[in-house]
């Protein structure tokens, strides 16, 4: 068994980088703020509701800035459109799924079911099927109560509902989609909500055609984007990043340029174990996405508990994004935003071996250089939205 791999010696040990406190409680799907822009007047203002209208309807009048004119949001609003499918498909019965409902659009479980060897053997089946599925990576944990929404929310109905997730299905499969490289360049941009959008739409083809194998195998599984639990603390213990000041999962492989999509299951899988690769201590002597945060949402001291309002868990020390300022920025300017992620040293195209050698850097002795060399040589600046319209970006 790797190293990564051993399967149940700590079962709900603490993900590194979030410490539970002993008034710590599970939250609410109510209580995040994309819910509470539906329901709590203080965030559903009328600039959030035409926040939202311009995923549907185009703007009345756009703004000639760059990469906020007809022609960005038309491209954003289509990488949004197989998601959108999804999500909308079941509105009718009050469930928008994969954000307040997991999805519903899977066959039956076959009723003959196929016997691995070991759960070391499915797993590499899985993960294998996964990646060619087009997850970019994959990981396993336990079912772990603690990031369950303790109840749904319906953006619909605005009505709370139990979480229907149920809690035989001991496995949680945790993907990662990279999202576009080039297109995060441009935030703040409506063009750049297109790497959003096409995460989100890539997510809903990978999770759910790899629901649908595991059905096919004879056992239950469902799968899920943004409703029924929180995924960053599934991904770090699923092995797959650190968590960063930012408030989001950084990954060795596209740092934290990607979403999250997971699947709830039976099958018996080899558990993977979280990783560390020095982001904490990098997060420690780097600001770069809170200075660089426009509403300063983004915490510039040490990890803490205290909650910035209700849309923060309680009882859990960790870097804590004030999601009120947050939202309110992205309804401010009519599009979501992504500067956290532009600006962090960990955003680069790992495809490339100087970065490989860079993160590796980054994660000893040398951190203080390596943050120094990301400023100097200008990593994390706006490139134009019109550059990226051009063919030969
Ligand atoms: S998404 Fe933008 S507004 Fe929100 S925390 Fe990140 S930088 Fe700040
Ligand atoms: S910008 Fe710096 S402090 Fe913020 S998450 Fe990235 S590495 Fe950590």
């Amino acid at each position: 068994m790797s190293n990564s791999r051993q399967r149940d010696s700590d079962e709900h040990a603490d993900p590194p980088g979030i410490q539970i406190e002993d008034d710590f409680e599970p939250f609410a799907q109510k209580d995040d703020v994309f819910r509470r822009s539906w329901w709590d007047e203080t965030i559903r203002t009328a600039k959030a509701k035409l926040f939202y209208e311009t995923y549907r309807n185009p703007l009345k009048t756009f703004r000639k800035a760059d990469g906020f004119t007809q022609k960005d949001y038309a491209l954003r609003n289509a990488s949004w459109h197989v998601s959108d499918i999804f999500t909308e498909h079941n509105e009718k019965q009050d469930r928008r799924e994969g954000f307040s409902d997991a999805f519903t659009l899977q066959r039956d479980v076959a009723e003959q079911q196929i016997t691995f060897a070991s759960p070391d053997e499915a797993t590499a089946e899985i993960k294998n099927v996964a990646r060619r599925f087009g997850a970019d990576l994959v990981g396993i944990t336990r079912y772990d109560p603690r990031w369950m929404y303790t109840s749904k929310f319906s953006d619909i109905s605005q009505t709370e509902r139990p979480n229907d997730i149920p809690d035989n299905l001991p496995y949680v499969i945790v993907t990662a989609q990279r999202m576009d490289y080039d297109l995060i360049q441009t935030v703040p941009s409506a063009l750049s909500g297109a790497a959003t959008g096409l995460g989100y739409s890539h997510d809903a083809q990978v999770v759910l055609s790899l629901t649908q194998f595991i059905r096919n195998l004879g056992y239950n599984a469902i799968g899920s984007m943004n409703d029924s639990g929180l995924a960053i603390p599934m991904a770090i213990q699923a092995g797959l990043g650190e968590y960063g000041r930012n408030g989001l999962l950084i990954t060795k492989e596209f740092g934290p340029r990607i979403r999250l999509g997971k699947i709830f299951t039976d099958l018996p899988l080899a558990i993977d174990q979280p990783i560390h690769f020095g982001v904490s201590e990098f997060c420690t002597i780097c600001r770069r996405c809170s200075d660089g945060c426009p509403v300063k949402a983004i915490a510039d001291g040490e990890p803490s508990s205290e909650r910035h309002n209700r849309s923060n868990i309680k009882g859990v020390k960790k870097w804590s994004v004030d999601g009120e300022k947050c939202f309110g920025f992205w309804a401010r300017q009519n599009s979501d935003c992504a500067i956290c992620i532009r600006v962090c040293p960990y955003n680069k195209d790992y495809s490339k071996w100087w970065h490989k050698l860079g993160i590796r850097l980054a994660g000893t002795w040398m951190r203080h250089i390596m943050l120094w060399l990301d400023i100097k040589l200008g990593y994390g600046q706006r490139v134009k939205p019109g550059k990226w319209w051009s063919p030969n970006m």
